[in-house]
Protein backbone atom coordinates (compact mmCIF):
# COMPACT_ATOMS: atom_id res chain seq x y z
CA UNK A 1 0.00 0.00 0.00
CA UNK A 2 1.85 3.32 -1.02
CA UNK A 3 0.39 6.52 0.91
CA UNK A 4 1.49 9.81 0.35
CA UNK A 5 1.18 12.37 3.26
CA UNK A 6 1.12 16.08 2.38
CA UNK A 7 2.90 18.49 4.37
CA UNK A 8 -0.10 21.26 4.46
CA UNK A 9 -3.48 21.96 5.60
CA UNK A 10 -4.21 24.18 2.75
CA UNK A 11 -7.53 22.50 1.63
CA UNK A 12 -7.17 24.05 -1.95
CA UNK A 13 -3.76 22.44 -2.50
CA UNK A 14 -5.02 18.95 -0.80
CA UNK A 15 -8.09 19.15 -3.63
CA UNK A 16 -5.65 20.01 -6.61
CA UNK A 17 -2.97 17.60 -5.17
CA UNK A 18 -5.34 14.72 -4.72
CA UNK A 19 -7.14 15.28 -8.31
CA UNK A 20 -2.97 14.93 -9.70
CA UNK A 21 -1.98 12.26 -7.89
CA UNK A 22 -4.84 9.64 -7.14
CA UNK A 23 -3.58 7.23 -9.36
CA UNK A 24 -0.10 6.97 -7.62
CA UNK A 25 -1.17 6.26 -4.62
CA UNK A 26 -3.09 4.30 -2.63
CA UNK A 27 -4.18 6.77 0.37
CA UNK A 28 -3.23 10.46 -0.05
CA UNK A 29 -3.74 12.32 3.20
CA UNK A 30 -3.38 15.61 4.43
CA UNK A 31 -1.92 16.63 7.99
CA UNK A 32 -5.08 16.78 9.69
CA UNK A 33 -6.49 13.68 7.89
CA UNK A 34 -3.04 11.99 9.29
CA UNK A 35 -3.43 13.19 12.90
CA UNK A 36 -0.53 15.44 12.52
CA UNK A 37 -0.70 18.76 14.51
CA UNK A 38 2.97 20.54 13.98
CA UNK A 39 3.55 24.05 12.48
CA UNK A 40 6.98 24.23 10.68
CA UNK A 41 7.97 27.70 10.54
CA UNK A 42 8.56 28.79 7.17
CA UNK A 43 11.42 31.08 7.32
CA UNK A 44 13.36 30.24 4.29
CA UNK A 45 14.40 32.25 1.44
CA UNK A 46 13.12 30.89 -1.24
CA UNK A 47 10.51 28.48 -2.53
CA UNK A 48 12.49 25.76 -2.77
CA UNK A 49 13.98 26.10 1.12
CA UNK A 50 10.67 26.65 2.51
CA UNK A 51 9.29 23.45 0.63
CA UNK A 52 12.10 21.17 1.85
CA UNK A 53 11.43 22.81 5.40
CA UNK A 54 8.27 21.21 5.87
CA UNK A 55 8.51 17.97 3.80
CA UNK A 56 11.57 16.93 5.73
CA UNK A 57 10.65 17.61 8.89
CA UNK A 58 6.73 16.06 8.90
CA UNK A 59 8.97 12.88 7.36
CA UNK A 60 11.02 12.87 10.35
CA UNK A 61 7.64 12.34 11.97
CA UNK A 62 5.74 9.41 9.77
CA UNK A 63 6.65 6.53 7.69
CA UNK A 64 6.81 6.69 3.74
CA UNK A 65 6.45 9.54 1.48
CA UNK A 66 6.05 13.35 2.46
CA UNK A 67 5.08 15.74 0.01
CA UNK A 68 4.87 19.59 0.27
CA UNK A 69 4.53 22.16 -1.98
CA UNK A 70 5.31 25.92 -1.23
CA UNK A 71 3.90 27.87 -3.78
CA UNK A 72 3.15 32.04 -4.38
CA UNK A 73 2.45 34.27 -6.47
CA UNK A 74 5.00 36.56 -8.53
CA UNK A 75 4.33 40.15 -9.52
CA UNK A 76 7.03 41.88 -11.90
CA UNK A 77 5.90 45.54 -11.16
CA UNK A 78 6.21 44.74 -7.44
CA UNK A 79 9.35 43.41 -7.96
CA UNK A 80 7.99 39.67 -7.54
CA UNK A 81 6.38 40.50 -4.55
CA UNK A 82 4.22 38.45 -2.91
CA UNK A 83 6.43 35.53 -3.55
CA UNK A 84 7.82 33.72 -0.75
CA UNK A 85 5.03 35.99 1.52
CA UNK A 86 1.91 34.98 -0.86
CA UNK A 87 0.12 33.49 1.98
CA UNK A 88 0.71 36.53 4.92
CA UNK A 89 0.86 39.08 2.35
CA UNK A 90 -1.82 41.03 4.27
CA UNK A 91 -0.16 40.70 7.50
CA UNK A 92 -1.59 39.30 10.64
CA UNK A 93 -5.39 37.28 10.21
CA UNK A 94 -4.58 37.29 6.28
CA UNK A 95 -7.38 35.06 4.42
CA UNK A 96 -7.83 35.31 0.74
CA UNK A 97 -9.91 37.87 0.41
CA UNK A 98 -7.51 40.34 2.50
CA UNK A 99 -4.87 39.96 0.06
CA UNK A 100 -6.16 40.03 -2.67
CA UNK A 101 -7.62 43.44 -1.66
CA UNK A 102 -3.99 44.56 -0.84
CA UNK A 103 -2.77 42.54 -4.27
CA UNK A 104 -5.15 44.80 -6.15
CA UNK A 105 -4.45 48.38 -4.25
CA UNK A 106 -0.93 47.63 -5.26
CA UNK A 107 -1.10 47.24 -8.90
CA UNK A 108 -4.17 49.21 -9.19
CA UNK A 109 -1.70 52.23 -10.71
CA UNK A 110 0.26 49.93 -12.47
CA UNK A 111 0.64 49.15 -16.37
CA UNK A 112 2.62 46.52 -16.20
CA UNK A 113 0.56 43.31 -15.30
CA UNK A 114 2.76 40.86 -16.08
CA UNK A 115 2.66 37.74 -12.69
CA UNK A 116 3.76 34.30 -12.65
CA UNK A 117 2.62 31.67 -9.78
CA UNK A 118 5.54 29.37 -8.55
CA UNK A 119 5.23 26.10 -7.45
CA UNK A 120 8.39 24.35 -5.76
CA UNK A 121 7.58 20.51 -4.64
CA UNK A 122 9.73 18.71 -2.39
CA UNK A 123 9.08 15.12 -1.99
CA UNK A 124 10.70 13.70 1.39
CA UNK A 125 11.37 10.35 3.18
CA UNK A 126 13.16 9.42 6.54
CA UNK A 127 14.28 13.08 7.40
CA UNK A 128 15.86 13.36 3.72
CA UNK A 129 14.92 15.50 0.49
CA UNK A 130 14.69 12.55 -2.21
CA UNK A 131 12.66 15.29 -5.29
CA UNK A 132 12.59 18.19 -5.59
CA UNK A 133 10.61 20.38 -9.00
CA UNK A 134 9.68 23.95 -9.56
CA UNK A 135 7.67 25.33 -12.29
CA UNK A 136 6.01 28.52 -13.43
CA UNK A 137 2.27 29.19 -14.97
CA UNK A 138 2.13 32.50 -16.61
CA UNK A 139 -0.57 35.20 -16.77
CA UNK A 140 -1.75 38.68 -16.06
CA UNK A 141 -3.85 40.62 -12.86
CA UNK A 142 -6.23 42.00 -13.48
CA UNK A 143 -8.89 45.02 -12.08
CA UNK A 144 -11.53 42.90 -10.06
CA UNK A 145 -12.01 39.33 -9.05
CA UNK A 146 -13.67 37.17 -11.71
CA UNK A 147 -15.06 33.38 -10.46
CA UNK A 148 -15.59 31.02 -7.99
CA UNK A 149 -13.45 27.99 -8.57
CA UNK A 150 -9.89 27.64 -7.27
CA UNK A 151 -8.66 29.52 -3.98
CA UNK A 152 -6.02 31.64 -2.98
CA UNK A 153 -5.20 34.85 -5.94
CA UNK A 154 -6.92 32.54 -7.97
CA UNK A 155 -9.98 35.19 -9.11
CA UNK A 156 -6.91 37.95 -10.20
CA UNK A 157 -5.21 36.02 -12.09
CA UNK A 158 -6.18 36.03 -15.84
CA UNK A 159 -4.57 33.52 -18.12
CA UNK A 160 -4.95 34.96 -21.83
CA UNK A 161 -4.83 31.70 -23.48
CA UNK A 162 -8.26 30.88 -22.08
CA UNK A 163 -9.34 34.56 -21.90
CA UNK A 164 -9.98 33.23 -18.06
CA UNK A 165 -9.14 33.51 -14.39
CA UNK A 166 -7.96 30.24 -12.75
CA UNK A 167 -11.12 31.23 -10.85
CA UNK A 168 -13.57 31.25 -13.91
CA UNK A 169 -11.17 28.37 -15.97
CA UNK A 170 -13.07 24.52 -14.49
CA UNK A 171 -11.03 22.55 -11.96
CA UNK A 172 -10.00 19.90 -14.42
CA UNK A 173 -8.60 22.82 -16.77
CA UNK A 174 -6.40 24.33 -13.71
CA UNK A 175 -5.34 21.20 -13.00
CA UNK A 176 -3.91 20.33 -16.02
CA UNK A 177 -2.13 23.67 -16.66
CA UNK A 178 -1.43 25.39 -13.30
CA UNK A 179 2.17 25.60 -11.88
CA UNK A 180 1.15 22.86 -9.83
CA UNK A 181 0.03 20.58 -12.02
CA UNK A 182 3.19 21.20 -14.73
CA UNK A 183 5.24 20.71 -10.57
CA UNK A 184 3.40 17.67 -10.11
CA UNK A 185 3.78 16.11 -13.68
CA UNK A 186 8.07 16.83 -13.54
CA UNK A 187 8.34 15.18 -10.08
CA UNK A 188 5.87 12.05 -11.41
CA UNK A 189 8.58 11.93 -14.14
CA UNK A 190 11.26 12.00 -11.69
CA UNK A 191 9.69 9.52 -9.31
CA UNK A 192 9.84 6.68 -12.13
CA UNK A 193 13.02 8.32 -12.97
CA UNK A 194 14.46 7.14 -9.81
CA UNK A 195 12.41 4.08 -8.45
P1 LIG B 1 2.25 28.53 1.20
O1 LIG B 1 1.29 27.67 1.96
O2 LIG B 1 3.22 29.27 2.03
O3 LIG B 1 2.89 27.76 0.07
O4 LIG B 1 1.34 29.68 0.57
C1 LIG B 1 0.86 29.61 -0.71
C2 LIG B 1 -0.02 30.83 -0.97
O5 LIG B 1 0.20 31.24 -2.32
C3 LIG B 1 -1.50 30.49 -0.85
O6 LIG B 1 -2.01 30.79 0.39
C4 LIG B 1 -2.11 31.36 -1.94
O7 LIG B 1 -2.32 32.64 -1.44
C5 LIG B 1 -1.01 31.43 -2.99
N1 LIG B 1 -1.19 30.36 -4.01
C6 LIG B 1 -0.40 29.27 -4.20
N2 LIG B 1 -0.88 28.52 -5.20
C7 LIG B 1 -2.00 29.14 -5.64
C8 LIG B 1 -2.94 28.82 -6.65
O8 LIG B 1 -2.90 27.79 -7.35
N3 LIG B 1 -3.92 29.71 -6.81
C9 LIG B 1 -4.05 30.84 -6.06
N4 LIG B 1 -3.22 31.17 -5.09
C10 LIG B 1 -2.18 30.32 -4.88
Amino acid sequence: MKRLIIATNNQGKVREIKAILSGFYDEILSLKDAGINHDVVEDGNSFHENARKKAVEISEMVDGDVLADDSGLCVEALDGAPGIYSARFSGEGANDEKNNAKLLSLVKDKENRRAWFVCALVLANGGKEKLYVEEKAEGRIIDEPKGENGFGYDPLFYVEEYGQTFAEIPAEIKNKISHRAKALGKLQEEVGRIQ
